[in-house]
């Protein structure tokens, strides 16, 4: 090859690879302004946490979760992901006892939106992590939002007898919304910045949620993939679980998307990765 002809070459891939290197700048530069706002869903005391582990370790062991909702601000709109215990349950001073389960909500749902100045109506999309009781309780509120539904967790939801921790009713006015029906990975807002991951094994429809915002990086909300560090750490499966070969199965794909993206994960029960967050009216972005 004459050199005239490799120096062309040389240069040619060259201005290929600046090219690209520009373009990947401009669309990191261009991502979506996503902001994340926690709320708090009520908290949850149990006379024994032996459900939480099914190789014993909580066994007789008393303990408490937080439960905790998430507001996601997009541009093209705003996506509300678990709706908490219920805002029915702060009508009650001293919460609900349920069989050794004490439900609290401190400060509804609605009154934390209010905070932000939206109302029901406003939320444009609603998605569940999973459809168990403590992230339901108010979704019926929701009926102006698209439902981003998981089919099989839905199909769970509404067999006989229904999915172990779900009640229909809690979700009965998803025959009457507007549905976007899915059966795995989901790109919420089509530009990769909000994306609904499958994540089955807790229930069969099990998902998390993959959140790359512009100053802190990926954010994880895992939903119930977890429920304690302790849990996360040691790989442990509650015995509640639908199955214990896809729960662990699922650990591990979300703990590959962590390491790859150097992502934060936050476990929704686990009042040291809530407590972390901002506190409203501020945002995590
Ligand atoms: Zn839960």
């Amino acid at each position: 090859m004459q050199l005239l002809t490799r120096i062309l070459i040389r240069q040619c891939a060259f201005a290929i690879f600046a090219l690209l290197a520009i373009s990947n700048t401009a669309s990191a530069a261009t991502a979506a302004k996503v902001q994340l706002y926690k709320l708090d869903c009520g908290r949850i005391e149990f006379q024994d946490m032996g459900f939480f582990s099914d190789t014993g370790e909580y066994d007789g062991h008393s303990g408490s979760v937080v439960d905790t909702c998430f507001l996601i601000r997009h541009p093209k709109g705003l996506l509300l992901w678990d709706t908490g215990l219920g805002d029915k349950i702060a009508e009650q001073k001293d919460g609900v006892n349920n069989n050794g389960i004490h439900m609290y909500v401190d400060t509804p749902l609605l009154q934390q939106l209010k905070t932000l100045n939206v109302t029901p109506a406003d939320i444009n999309f609603l998605a569940f992590s999973h459809f168990h009781f403590d992230h339901t309780g108010n979704a019926n509120l929701f009926t102006h939002s698209t439902w981003i539904v998981n089919k099989t967790e839905l199909a769970g939801a509404l067999a006989t007898p229904p999915t172990f921790g779900e009640d229909p009713s809690l979700i009965s006015e998803q025959a009457n919304v507007k549905k976007q029906m899915i059966d795995g990975d989901y790109d919420v807002f089509g530009d990769g910045s909000v994306k609904i991951l499958k994540a089955p094994g807790h229930t069969p429809g099990h998902q998390v949620l993959e959140l790359h915002l512009q100053h802190s990086g990926v954010v994880i909300l895992a939903g119930d993939l977890y429920h304690t560090t302790a849990n996360r750490e040691e790989r442990r499966v509650p015995p509640i679980n639908t199955s214990r070969a896809d729960t662990l199965a699922s650990m591990d794909r979300i703990e590959r998307i962590v390491k790859n993206t150097h992502a934060r994960l936050i476990i929704q029960h686990e009042a040291k990765d809530v407590n972390a967050l901002p506190k409203l009216p501020a945002f995590l972005d």
